[in-house]
C-alpha cells in the first residue's frame, strides 16, 4: 500500500491524496485550492498526477475544498466512479454548477484585461457543460453500508458530523502475503451537537489514519453556546440599526445559522428584524438540506415534527434575482444578510462588504474558518485596509466572531474522538488540512496520544508500506 499526497498538504486547501492498493490507485477528495490567486489558478490547472491513471475516486464531503476541482479531473481524462454519499452527490450537483458559473465570470474579467495587453485569453477552469459531465461521474451510496471497490478492497462511509452528507473514508483491504488492514481518511472531523447533524461516528482498528488538522491547536466554545452567542451580536445590530453582514459557507454553515435564528424566533428570544440568505448556492444547497432528513439530529426531527420547517420562518427571506440582492443595498437596517463565499473570495457577499464596510453601525460576523491570503482573514484580523473589487477601503464596521459555530472539531474533540477509536492501534497517521502550528502542534499531541508514528507529509511525499 502506497500514500501520495497532493493537495492540502501543510496547507488547508485542495484535499487530493492518492492511495495505491494492489496496483490501484484511489483517489481521496479533489478540492480546489483557494487563496493567492495567482498560485491556485496554476494549481488549480495543473495536477500533479495523471487523473486518466486514477482507478476510482472516493469523496468525502462536498465542501468546495475536497470536491470543487471535481470537474477538471473529469476534463482532464479521469473516467472512473466517484463514490461519495447521496447528500454529497444532491450538493455537489449544485455546487459544481455555481462553482463553473463563477470560474467563467472571473475568466471573463481577466481576459478583457489581457486582450487589451494583447495577450491569449485564458480558458475558464471548467464551464456549466464540464460541471453537468463530472455530476454523472458520482455515485451515491448510504452511510454504513459496505462495498466493493476492487477484490480484496471493500469501503464504508461513516457520518462525520460535519455538514450535510459528510463522511469518514473507511477503506478495508488485504495485500498480498498481508493480513487485513483499515485506511481512515476523516475528510473534515464534525463535532457533538452540531445544528441539525448527528454526531461524528466512532471507527474502531484504524491501521492507517489521514487526518484533518484545521483547529488542531485551537480551542472552541461548545457548539451549544451558538445560539446565545448570535442572539447577542442580533440583539446589538438592533442596538446599532445597522446592518449585520454574515458571510458562510453556502453548505453547512448558512444552514445552522437560519436554524438558530429559527430556534430563537420559535422561542420569542429573537428581535424583529428582515434577514435574507443571499446566495444562489446557499437557497440551493438548503433545498438539500431539506430533502435529507436522514442525516438530520433527533432535535431538528423534533422540531419539525412540532410544526416547525427548520429552514424557513417569518421574517427570513431567500433571495432571488441580482435585483432583489441589489435592494438590498438601499434598505437600511436593522437587518441580516447571510451571504456566501464563506471566506469572501468571490460571490455576493463581496458587494454587500464593498457597501457595508466603512460604515461603523455595521458588523460583520465571522462564523467559519478563514484561509490565509483571503479577504475573509484580513477581516477577521481587523485589518485597517482592506482591498474589495481592487480598490482599497477602510475597514470602519464591526467585525465579530462566533467560533463556537465552527463545524470543525477543536484539538480537544478530535484527540476525544480518536482515543475513542483506539489511538494506539493506530500504525500510522498523517496530519493533513492545516497550516504549520496547528499541523506541528496536533501531531505532537497525536503521539502523546499513543499513536505510534505520525507524519506530517509535503505535497509529493510518498509513503509505503
Ligand atoms: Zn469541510
Amino acid at each position: 500500500m502506497k500514500i501520495t499526497f497532493h493537495g492540502a498538504a501543510r496547507e488547508v486547501t485542495g484535499s487530493a491524496h492518492i492511495v495505491t492498493i494492489n496496483g490501484k490507485n484511489i483517489l481521496l477528495d479533489c478540492g480546489l485550492f483557494q487563496g493567492r490567486r495567482k498560485e491556485a489558478f496554476e494549481k488549480n490547472r495543473n495536477f500533479q498526477f495523471d487523473p486518466a491513471k486514477i482507478d476510482v475516486m472516493l469523496l468525502s464531503h462536498a465542501h468546495m475544498d475536497h470536491s470543487g476541482n471535481i470537474p477538471t479531473l473529469v476534463k482532464r481524462g479521469y473516467k472512473g466512479k466517484i463514490f461519495c454519499t447521496e447528500a454529497t452527490a444532491d450538493l455537489c450537483d449544485v455546487m459544481f454548477q455555481d462553482c463553473a458559473r463563477i470560474q467563467v465570470h472571473d475568466v471573463e474579467y481577466i481576459n478583457k484585461k489581457r486582450i487589451s495587453q494583447g495577450k491569449a485569453p485564458f480558458e475558464p477552469l471548467y464551464t456549466v457543460e464540464d460541471a453537468d459531465i463530472a455530476s454523472k461521474h458520482l455515485v451515491p451510496i448510504p452511510y454504513s453500508k459496505p462495498f466493493k471497490i476492487f477484490d480484496n478492497v471493500e469501503v464504508c462511509f461513516h457520518d462525520a458530523g460535519h455538514i450535510l452528507g459528510s463522511a469518514f473514508v473507511e477503506i478495508n483491504y488485504k495485500e498480498n502475503g498481508t493480513g487485513a488492514k483499515k485506511i481512515v481518511f476523516t475528510g473534515d472531523i464534525g463535532r457533538r451537537d452540531i445544528p441539525i447533524l448527528q454526531d461524528p461516528v466512532v471507527i474502531k482498528d484504524i491501521d492507517y489514519l489521514i487526518t484533518e488538522s484545521t483547529y488542531g491547536d485551537r480551542k472552541h466554545p461548545p457548539a451549544a453556546d451558538a445560539k446565545a452567542a448570535l442572539k447577542a451580536v442580533v440583539d446589538k445590530i438592533f442596538q446599532t440599526r445597522g446592518k449585520l453582514i454574515i458571510p458562510a459557507f453556502s453548505i453547512g454553515r448558512t444552514q445552522y445559522i437560519v436554524y438558530l435564528l429559527n430556534k430563537l424566533h420559535s422561542e420569542g428570544q429573537l428581535r424583529t428584524l428582515p434577514i435574507f440568505v443571499d446566495s444562489p448556492l446557499s437557497s440551493a444547497a438548503t433545498e438539500v438540506y431539506r430533502k435529507h432528513k436522514e442525516c438530520w439530529d433527533a432535535a431538528a426531527l423534533e422540531f419539525l415534527i412540532d410544526g416547525h420547517e427548520p429552514f424557513d420562518f417569518e421574517k427570513l427571506r431567500y433571495t432571488e434575482s441580482v435585483e432583489e440582492s441589489r435592494t438590498l443595498n438601499d434598505m437600511s437596517g436593522p437587518m441580516i444578510i447571510i451571504s456566501a463565499s464563506g471566506m469572501c473570495e468571490a460571490g455576493r457577499i463581496l458587494h454587500h462588504l464593498r457597501n457595508n464596510i466603512e460604515d461603523p453601525r455595521n458588523i460583520i460576523l465571522v462564523v467559519g474558518y478563514m484561509a490565509e491570503n483571503t479577504l475573509g482573514r484580513r477581516i477577521a484580523e481587523h485589518q485597517k485596509l482592506v482591498k474589495i473589487f481592487g480598490t482599497v477601503q477602510p475597514l470602519r464596521a464591526g467585525v465579530e466572531e462566533i467560533a463556537a459555530l465552527s463545524a470543525h472539531a477543536d484539538e480537544f474533540e478530535m484527540l476525544d474522538y480518536f482515543d475513542k477509536c483506539g489511538a494506539s492501534h493506530i500504525e500510522h497517521a498523517f496530519c493533513v488540512h492545516g497550516e504549520q502550528n496547528a499541523l506541528e502542534f496536533f501531531s505532537t499531541k497525536l503521539r502523546e496520544a499513543g499513536m505510534q508514528n505520525v507524519h506530517i507529509p509535503s505535497p509529493g511525499d510518498v509513503f509505503e508500506f
